[in-house]
């Protein structure tokens, strides 16, 4: 059985424990590096993404899992968690920093601020039609071909598709929050590549 650990500094932890744990998989809450080491693959969660970049620094996480990234360790990013994942932050934090592990540049809040938070169908290659939750989504606006798109979505304001859940090798992303429609079929996916 396979152990999927869940990023537990800030975020949304406990929906994608609940949703990890509805699959065959042992779920640890990540706080130490001794946690991170024991487990075969990591779910980055939705949040605030400057402040779960900061705890992983102070907590000494950030260069043992940007080390791991670099050899292939697999790690699913949603909204905050896509954006740590990111190879470029646009309109980020001037100190803000990402792991480059996706080959796509995303906008903070992209899709609007939270009054303009929606849900949305999604169809996801090889899954069929999620329910998507979109809360201060970053926006996928430029990806590499390297990066595979598994979903889209044309968001009605006249700019257009763009990529809302992707996969490079064995890192994914999605912009909105699998975790918070009650439907475990994504993680499933992540947990089925292990
Ligand atoms: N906009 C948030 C950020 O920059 C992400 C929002 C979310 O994870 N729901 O971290």
């Amino acid at each position: 059985m396979k152990r999927v650990g869940v990023l537990a500094l800030q975020g949304d932890v406990g929906e994608h424990v609940t949703m990890l744990e509805s699959l065959e998989s042992v779920v640890v809450k990540v706080r130490t590096i001794e946690q991170l080491e024991s487990v075969d693959a990591l779910v980055l969660p939705g949040g605030e993404s400057t402040t779960i970049a900061h705890l992983l620094e102070t907590s000494g996480l950030r260069d043992v899992l940007g080390e791991k990234l670099r050899s292939g360790f697999p790690v699913f990013g949603t909204c905050a968690g896509l954006i740590l994942l990111s190879s470029e932050v646009l309109d980020g934090r001037a100190d803000q920093w990402s792991y480059g592990a996706l080959a796509v540049s995303i906008r903070r809040n992209g899709y609007g601020r939270q009054t303009a938070s929606f849900e949305s169908p999604i169809e996801v290659k090889g899954v069929g039609s999620v329910s998507g939750v979109f809360i201060r989504a970053p926006r996928i606006v430029a990806w590499e071909e390297r990066v595979e798109v598994l979903a889209t979505l044309d968001h009605g304001d006249g700019r257009g598709e763009h990529p809302v859940f992707v996969r490079q090798g064995n890192v994914w992303g999605a912009a909105f929050h699998p975790e918070l429609a009650g439907d475990p079929r994504l993680h499933r996916l992540f947990v089925d590549s292990l």
